[in-house]
């Protein structure tokens, strides 16, 4: 026989299920001995039962008149009575707490007799008809579906016409003309009476509470938050307390910390003489808990009391929902309450420090997303308007700054002290300098991992992108919004890379204190509670390092980022790429080695390049002396160093049919551009396959490596170069690099009398690598797994077009719930990453594994990489912090 019912002394938090929220944590605190009005739950297997076949389930209704005789007993009336009526709540509540979706009816049991019965056994008329006009009008909104706003408007009318600004002003007369009024209302919306019997309306109060377990919005809600559709919701059935009966009675609403900062201390708010929903409907203007002090303070310090028994009980924030009716407290509801990233920081901390949980459990309760929060400057959220538009949230964090159409303009205004907004339809490699020198990027095309939102995340500067009802004129140097609105350059925008919002104008910052922190090591002691939220994340920081097992390293190209990485506490580069250093000045030489007919051209322009790579890697090791540098030899196709091929060949053929002459070096260029034109460059001529085609290219790379390694040995630093091949897809072309890695670096040891122990590795980003990982890791002393690449090649995706292209059809659709370049794919991608874990140990057990993607810094990624036993994860700087966080936490 299946139990559909649950007294509140039967039932406890560890039902949560079966109970839903609500009604566990009711349970809980009638154990606990609080001042709970009794009452019972239908469980949410009752609601499924019910929703599945649309009848209700056999038995429930006998438990429920047994369990409600019981209440009656109790209360030593019953439901409805003339003469002094026993009044029920009727609540919905869920397993997850779904705030204000779903209904719930108060005061059941009222109707045109007892009414009189409730005004003399309380002495108050007004108190009466108030309560019954509560619930003709809930009952005749939520079960007999009256649009509510009908009876907003007749409660409206009423009061207009007896000139008072709130309900409390009108007196029982009023009311029960506004009854009467209601009840005509809904014999003309819904056809029939508002229904007499006390019964009859409780059993039609149940299931509509079950009911809007589908209602739109509830559903919509659900979707938003990933809570499943067939949970069900269970239903509360509860003796009614009232607030309403005059100045000694009121409701509330309370917090055992400051839910915004975390802060000791009870918030909340209180309204006299109301009912529950009042509080939170804001129809009448509450008071500050701490009035209730004032105004009742034997009621206030129970309601301390009972406070902190939940909170030592709960071992968290709660909050909770309270009614005083003349001068008696009752507790109606505790949950253990939402927060901030902030707050979540500071009270984990706090508890651990009262001894109420271990640092593991403190570690579990905040997060990297959170944390990634909590570094970037935020806008006050109280100044912004209505966005100008929306886009994607590609780079966290909130910037102000000038509108700018190009990356010169960008760099000119930078230069001239004005911060800047980098305006774009996209970006290239060519708007890099615009990007350093903008406070935010936006553009109008593009993902989250377009080029603007890859590079601006690895800047850690700010970034919405895709924000396409925008028409960017770069030529005009303005934008128009999808209203119209035009902003020319130069106007102010404020940008929340956080929301992907973007106002007009110089939105307020507030500047994160956890980031000068992390970032310098000092946190500034001005404001008080930034330093407590500073405290405790670098607690936090240190209870993760204590338990990870999980390296992090960074992904850093230059010296300046490598010292930035050490700070955020980076224990190494896991990717330093290298064909940054190949652009600007380097553009010349490295057109000279491509265009080189004869070796010894090439090998001049080769000889050129060796001194300035040299350098390069020099300032890397120094800025990263002692800890490991993967250093990953040239990768992208060639052409991308070369001129853009139609701009060059339209250059050409204007001079040409201006009867210029030629010029030769242009001639060649595109003669070279036109002879390495690829259709699909990212899978032609790149990676390993450029070692191996182009003569002297590795051997100068590598060169120029071992030969900064000696530098800084004689330095008497402590370089600890590593050397990583990428896009290999089979064990042959890995050999054949490393006979000529090994050549070189034998050389050079030999010249100089140091022993070069660079260990020589791969990346894992082609799946027939991942397939074939045991015979590369004979040859190979470590695995990178380029999981960018990894996951484009897996599922034939190319990452540069899909995410405009159908991306958000594939959300919608529910084809995957997170975009695989974001969070790692594990059923494909990470498959390939286990089976080459795997197999690269069996082969060699000193395999060294780690991950270079972009996957590396995101907190769901982390965790999966913990499972499959790499040894680290490496990310951008600025993700440095998240990823230690989460890597304690995946060890938990
Ligand atoms: P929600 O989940 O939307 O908060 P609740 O079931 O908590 O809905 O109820 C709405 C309001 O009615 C709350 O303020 C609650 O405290 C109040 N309330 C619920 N049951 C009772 C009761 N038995 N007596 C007095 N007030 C009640
Ligand atoms: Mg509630
Ligand atoms: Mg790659």
């Amino acid at each position: 026989m299946v139990r559909y019912v649950y007294d509140f002394t039967d039932g406890g938090r560890e039902l949560a299920g079966l109970l839903g929220g609500k009604g566990a944590n009711l349970a809980e605190m009638t154990r606990l001995g609080l001042p709970v009005p009794p009452g019972f739950t239908l469980t949410t297997e009752a609601c499924r039962a019910y929703l599945e076949t649309g009848a209700e389930p056999a038995g429930l209704a006998r438990e429920v008149s047994a369990h409600m005789t019981g209440l009656e007993e109790g209360a030593g009336r019953r439901l409805g009575q003339r003469d002094d009526p026993l009044l029920v709540s009727v609540r919905s509540g869920a397993r997850f707490s779904m705030p204000g979706m779903m209904e719930t009816i108060l005061d059941v049991g009222l109707n045109d007799d007892s009414v009189a019965g409730l005004a003399n056994a309380s002495g108050s008329a007004r108190f009466a008809w108030d309560s019954y006009r509560r619930l003709v009008q809930m009952f005749g909104s939520t079960v007999m579906g009256v649009d509510a706003a009908l009876f907003e408007g007749a409660l409206e009318r009423l009061k207009e016409l007896r000139g008072v600004p709130d309900d409390v002003h009108l007196d029982a007369a009023d009311l029960s003309g506004l009854v009467e009024a209601y009840k005509e209302l809904i014999r003309r919306e819904a056809g029939e009476d508002f229904p007499q019997s006390p019964a009859h309306q409780l059993r039609r109060a149940v299931l509509a509470v079950f009911d809007s377990w589908n209602s739109e919005r509830a559903r919509l809600y659900r979707h938003r938050e990933h809570i499943p559709d067939d949970l069900g919701t269970a239903v509360n059935i509860q003796r009614m307390v009232f607030g309403n009966l005059g100045a000694d009675s009121g409701s509330g609403v309370a917090f055992t910390r400051d839910p915004a900062t975390g802060r000791r201390g009870l918030y909340g708010d209180y309204l006299p003489d109301a009912q529950g929903e009042d509080v939170v409907a804001g129809i009448r203007n509450t008071v500050p808990l701490a009035e209730l002090e004032h105004l009742d303070p034997h009621s206030y310090g129970q309601l301390r009391e009972h406070m902190r028994t939940l909170e030592q009980h709960y071992r968290d924030l709660c909050d909770i929902e309270f009614t005083i009716e003349r001068g008696k407290l009752w507790m109606l509801q505790t949950r253990v309450g939402k927060r901030t990233a902030e707050a979540a920081f500071t009270i984990a901390a706090a508890l651990v420090d009262e001894g109420l949980i271990s640092t593991e459990d403190a570690l579990a309760r905040v997060s990297g997303v959170g944390l990634a929060r909590l570094m970037f400057p935020r806008f006050d959220a109280s100044a912004t308007g209505e966005p100008l538009t929306r886009g994607l949230p590609a780079s966290p964090g909130a910037a102000v700054g000038s509108a700018v159409f190009d990356s010169d303009e960008a760099v000119r205004r930078h230069a001239a002290g004005e911060p800047v907004v980098l305006v774009r339809q996209e970006t290239n490699p060519d708007d890099l300098p615009g990007m350093v020198a903008a406070r935010a990027v936006l553009t109008s095309r593009g993902g989250k991992t377009s080029h603007a939102a890859v590079v601006a995340r690895g800047m850690g500067k700010v970034c919405v992108c895709g924000a396409d009802d925008l028409v960017v004129d770069t030529e005009g140097r303005r934008l128009t919004t999808g209203n119209g609105t035009v902003v020319e350059e130069g106007t102010v925008l404020s940008v929340d890379g956080s929301a992907g919002a973007v106002y007009a104008g110089a939105v307020p910052l507030v500047d994160s204190a956890v980031m000068r922190r992390l970032e310098n090591g000092t946190a500034d002691g001005a404001d008080e509670a930034p330093d407590a939220v500073v405290g405790a994340v670098t607690r936090a920081l240190e209870n993760a390092d204590a338990v990870r097992r999980l390296e992090v390293r960074a992904n850093a190209d230059t010296p300046e980022d490598a010292a930035r990485a050490r700070r955020f506490g980076a224990q190494g580069i896991g990717l330093c790429r290298t064909e940054h250093m190949f652009l600007g000045e380097r553009r010349r030489l490295v057109e000279r080695m491509i265009l080189a007919v004869t070796d010894a051209d090439r090998d001049r322009a080769l000889d050129a390049l060796l001194p300035l790579q040299r350098g390069d890697f020099t300032g890397i090791l120094t800025a990263m002396d002692g800890l490991p540098v993967t250093i990953r030899l040239l990768d992208p196709p060639l052409h991308e160093f070369l001129p853009d091929r139609l701009a060059l060949a339209t250059r050409l053929a204007a001079a040409e049919a201006r009867g210029e002459v030629v010029d030769t070096h242009d001639a060649e260029l595109l003669a070279a551009v036109n002879r390495m034109h690829e259709e699909n460059p990212m899978l032609g001529l790149r990676g390993v396959r450029l070692g191996l085609v182009v003569p002297g290219l590795v051997a100068m790379q590598v060169r120029a490596i071992a030969e900064a390694v000696v530098e800084r040995a004689r330095a008497g630093g402590k370089p600890r170069a590593e050397i990583m091949v990428p896009l290999v897809g089979d064990v042959a072309e890995f050999r054949l690099v490393r006979e000529e890695v090994d050549r070189v670096l034998a050389e050079v040891s030999t010249a100089s009398g140091i022993p070069l122990a660079c260990p020589v590795g791969t990346m894992i980003e082609l799946p027939r690598a991942a397939l074939t990982a045991g015979p590369i890791a004979e040859v190979a002393e470590f695995f990178s797994f380029g999981t960018n690449d990894l996951t484009q090649t897996t599922w034939g995706f190319s990452r540069d077009d899909v995410e405009a292209a159908f991306f958000s059809a594939y959300l919608d659709k529910g084809v995957f719930s997170a975009s695989p370049f974001e969070t790692i794919d594990r059923e494909g991608v990470g498959r390939l990453v286990e089976t080459a874990v795997t197999e690269g140990r069996a082969a060699r057990p000193t395999l060294e594994t780690g991950v270079c993607g972009e996957h590396g810094g995101d907190p769901e990624s982390v965790h999966f990489f913990h499972r499959a036993g790499l040894d680290y994860v490496s990310c951008s700087p600025f993700r440095v912090p998240v990823a230690r966080l989460e890597a304690g936490r995946a060890a938990l």
